[in-house]
């Protein structure tokens, strides 16, 4: 067996077992594109090991997918295929566990025009609304990976010849999900034990507000009473455990949709649907962005912004240390599976619900009430850098340092 052969054994073997953790008896669904195949066999081939009913591939290309943007006519963007929102529905209620695999082409939608982009991104998220509620509550499990391209190599590596590029990113892959350590899975329960320290000592803390401040930021975030920190494994609903994303450094919780005020810039760039978004800020007031600035990707911003109401607001607070190891690597890689998880990040949109206690399990209006964002988007975007502090304000006042120059302070 090649080395690629061999790791990408152990990279199936870690999605199904610690990222989706499949169970007897279970379906899964593989939402992946035409490159990753070799991969995807293995996934399959490992879940029917783990006891799993059937396994469905839904495969995708980059390739269809431009030439349906530059030859498809106007109304097509504003028509999702209702058979598969309905299908992805009826999975997820049954009890069907998700593996999405990601090869992001930072450039592919950059000549089209971003109010077709705009347009289709809208139509989809309304018809998934009920399967993304289902994977946002944890009803179901899911799990995003990512797998290597070269399109996106030669835009992550752009000086290297493309074949060393490629191999360079998988390389960068494997190093990140940890499976080029001997025993992946053993390294994930160490990893999620190290996350959950730094959850349980901010449970512990119930900080009524954040105060950010770096170059070009200067913000604070009330955070919604009974919040709840989360990082790395979760539960689903059902008590069994599983991974969302892999890579993940992220500790995250959710703010008070309208308690948000102040300034904040971006540190890395935001490829948003295909374009890319770079060099922005967002002034918010009362929970609200009143005003933006963006030097590259300004429209399509805009159309972001003005999806809902709620795409005006935060729906996540996410802490990664600035000395973690994708940040070490000091690469862009126009992705936010892998970005996010180099830097402190926020995210306009929907905010996770299991990020308030007892918040699963709430109607849209007592979530709406203890100050819980809502929107068809939920977008991460970089704003950690190592000039950053954060500062947690406790109940009765007092601050106390949670991030200085970029790291924990705790
Ligand atoms: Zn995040
Ligand atoms: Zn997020």
């Amino acid at each position: 067996m090649s080395s690629m052969d061999h790791n990408l054994k152990k990279y199936a073997k870690l999605a199904v077992r610690v990222g989706v953790n499949v169970q007897p008896g279970q379906t899964l669904f593989v939402n992946a594109p035409i490159e990753a195949k070799d991969l995807i066999r293995k996934i399959a081939e490992e879940a029917y090991a783990a006891g799993a009913k059937n396994v469905i591939v839904d495969w995708n290309d980059d390739i269809i997918t431009l030439i349906k943007y530059k030859g498809a006519p106007e109304e097509a963007f504003s028509e999702y295929p209702m058979w598969r929102a309905k299908g992805l529905e009826e999975l997820s209620d049954n009890g069907a566990a998700f593996i999405s695999v990601l090869s992001p082409n930072p450039d592919l939608l950059k000549d089209i025009d971003p109010k077709r982009v705009a347009t289709a991104q809208r139509t989809a998220s309304s018809a998934l609304s009920k399967y993304r509620a289902n994977s946002m509550s944890y009803k179901a499990r899911w799990s995003l990976i990512a797998v290597a391209n070269e399109a996106w190599a030669a835009k992550v590596f752009p000086e290297l010849p493309i074949e060393e590029a490629v191999s360079r990113l998988w390389d960068f892959i494997f190093e990140a999900t940890r499976v080029q350590l001997d025993d992946p899975i053993a390294a994930w329960h160490e990893h999620n034990a190290r996350l959950r320290e730094k959850v349980d000592y901010l449970n512990g803390k119930q900080y009524r507000q954040l105060i950010y401040k770096a170059p070009g930021t200067n913000l604070t975030i009330d955070l919604p009473h009974n919040h709840a920190w989360l990082g790395g494994s979760k539960d689903a609903q059902d008590g069994v455990m599983f991974n969302p994303n892999m890579p993940t450094e992220e500790v995250f919780t959710l703010p008070h949709k309208d308690g948000v005020n102040g300034v904040v810039r971006s540190t890395k760039p935001l490829n948003y649907g295909g374009t890319v978004i770079d060099n922005f800020s967002l002034t918010f007031e009362n929970g609200r962005v009143v005003d933006m600035q963006a030097e590259t990707g300004r429209e399509t911003l805009q159309h972001l912004l003005d999806t809902d109401e709620g795409s005006r607001r935060l729906g996540e607070v996410a802490l990664v240390p600035f000395h973690s190891p994708i940040s070490n690597a000091n690469l862009i890689f126009y992705n936010t599976l892998f970005d996010e998880n180099a830097s402190n990040h926020l995210a306009l949109g929907q905010a996770y619900p299991t990020n308030l206690q007892g918040g699963a399990g709430m109607t849209k209006e007592q979530l709406a009430e203890a100050g819980v964002n809502t929107s068809l988007v939920h977008v991460d975007f970089m704003v950690g850098s190592p000039e950053m502090d954060i500062d947690g304000v406790l109940e009765d006042g007092r601050r106390e340092p949670i991030f200085r120059e970029g790291n924990w302070a705790f």
